[in-house]
This record gives C-alpha cells, sequence and structure tokens, in this order.
C-alpha cells in the first residue's frame, strides 16, 4: 500500500512561513492499495488536496472518520468526489449514544454552517463504526474505540500481502496513569489495534511539559507516542497531529528532546505534509 500524508496538523489549520515545513492543513492520509482500493482516513482540510489526485476513472472512495471534531471533518464538504454522482462515497464513522453517524454530520452539512445539506449529495453512503472487521476492497479492515473526548475509533488497515498500518490521530492512551505504559498493551488504549504494525500514525502533539497542563484533552505528548510505539512494538513511528502553536523548529526540537528520552528501537518520522511511505 501507498500512504499519503495530506494534513498533519492538528486542532486547527495553520498556514504560515514558519510552519510550511511541517504543514498547516489538518487530519487527513490517502491510502492506495496494490489492486488500487482508495481510501482515505479522516477529512481534515488536507482531504481537498487529496481529491486533485483522485484519478477520472475511480468508482468508489472510503473515508474512515475517527470521530468528528471539527479538525477531522472540515475538508469533507471540499472533497470533489462527494458531487459526483458516477462515484460511490462511502463514509464510516462513529455515531454517538442518541444519533447516527449521518444526523451527526447533518450539523456540519447544513446552513449557517455550509451552503450545501446532505441530501443534495447524490452519492453517499454511511457505515457506523467501530464495527469489529470488514474487508473493504483489498483491505481487512479494524476499527475501535480509543481514548479521546466523545466516540472515537482507532484503525488498523491490513493489505493482502500483509502490510499493517495503524492509524490513531487523536489518542491519550496514558490518561490517569500514573506512569505510561503500566499496563500490558491488549489492556491499554489502542493497543491491540497498534500490535506490529508496520507502520503506526500516532497523536504527538504535545512536548513532556505541554502534556502536564492539558492532561484529559484526548491528545499525547511526542514521548508518550513513542513509549506507546514501544508498547506495541511498532516498525515505524509517525507522530503527527502537530499543536497549532508549534512552529516547524518547534517540532524538530521537541522531537529531538522525546527521543533523546525513549530511544525507540524503531524508526521514528515526525509527519510531514506531502510524504510518502511504501508498506
Ligand atoms: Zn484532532
Ligand atoms: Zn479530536
Amino acid at each position: 500500500m501507498r500512504v499519503t500524508l495530506w494534513g498533519t496538523r492538528g486542532s486547527l489549520a495553520t498556514p504560515g512561513a514558519d510552519m510550511a515545513r511541517y504543514g498547516g492543513n489538518t487530519s487527513c492520509v490517502g491510502v492506495v492499495g496494490d489492486a488500487g482500493t482508495m481510501l482515505v482516513l479522516d477529512a481534515g482540510t488536507g482531504i481537498r488536496g487529496l481529491a486533485a489526485t483522485i484519478p477520472e476513472s475511480v468508482r468508489r472512495v472510503d473515508v474512515l472518520l475517527t470521530h468528528l471534531h471539527m479538525d477531522h471533518i472540515q475538508g469533507l464538504g471540499f472533497f470533489a468526489p462527494i458531487y459526483r454522482p458516477d462515484v460511490a462515497v462511502h463514509i464510516w464513522g462513529p455515531g454517538s449514544t442518541t444519533m447516527r453517524l449521518r444526523s451527526r454530520l447533518m450539523r456540519y452539512f447544513s446552513p449557517p454552517l455550509f451552503p450545501v445539506s446532505l441530501s443534495e449529495l447524490p452519492n453517499l453512503s454511511f457505515h457506523e463504526v467501530p464495527s469489529g472487521e470488514v474487508d473493504i476492497g483489498e483491505f481487512r479492515v479494524c476499527s475501535a474505540l480509543v481514548a479521546h473526548p466523545g466516540p472515537t475509533v482507532g484503525y488498523r488497515l491490513t493489505a493482502p500481502e500483509g502490510g499493517v498500518l495503524t492509524y490513531l490521530p487523536d489518542h491519550e492512551p496514558a490518561l490517569a496513569a500514573l506512569t505510561f505504559p503500566s499496563l500490558p498493551r491488549e489492556w491499554t488504549s489502542g493497543g491491540t489495534l497498534a500490535a506490529n504494525a508496520d507502520l503506526l500514525i500516532h497523536d504527538g502533539q504535545y512536548s513532556a511539559s505541554e502534556y502536564c497542563g492539558h492532561c484529559g484533552w484526548g491528545h499525547s505528548s511526542l514521548a508518550h507516542a513513542m513509549d506507546f510505539g514501544s508498547l506495541t512494538e511498532v516498525r515505524q513511528l509517525v507522530p503527527f497531529h502537530h499543536d497549532p502553536g508549534h512552529t516547524d523548529i518547534d517540532i524538530d526540537r521537541i522531537t529531538q528532546e522525546a527521543l533523546e528520552k525513549a530511544k525507540p528501537a524503531y524508526r521514528v518520522t515526525p509527519g510531514v505534509e506531502g510524504s510518502v511511505f511504501e508498506l
């Protein structure tokens, strides 16, 4: 599979010259399988650029939403395939205890927030998650609830040839732990989703000192992301969902600090918009 980072910023799109290297678009990752299956992980502002690369011949795209915070859905109205009757767009995401996924998304797709309503879109389908394991095209997709405010899932994609990508953009597995990790991975949020993944794309929003003031906000320090990667024995970690207050220089610095502390035994590649990984 080919994995492209289209949005690496967390919380709020953050343009600016001092943010340009890591990128300012919010969470969006494109995945294309060797047999052509096209998946989109989250619909942050990065999805607009992704849409421009989808070949005219594609007839189905699956958008897998982890949750419905604005930074993960804001690009959906600018995802060109949703306006094409000849492209089936399947949207997967969590409902709540009182509302289905479609009803929750209707809040965005309605005035005054957006001029187009969901009922005007020609070829959309909705699927509730978590849904255990399902096959989407050539991929086996596993979803499970993870630690983050509101209904939020993570995804594990397995290609037929065995490559595994785990996507946990907004995730606080260290929540309420006096030390982390303190439990086996089976008892740690996201642990089973990430176990032995070839590539883990994970929340790394804060420095260690910043995390102390943001406990319970649903995000990880870079050090926690690296400890989580060690616990789950991944082959490569891409920390992203960069804090909107962090410049490129800040991200370089706090990544280096976390690497020196965590000393991970695997490769760490901080998320840069536009970067591509082949699994
Ligand atoms: Zn987010
Ligand atoms: Zn969130």
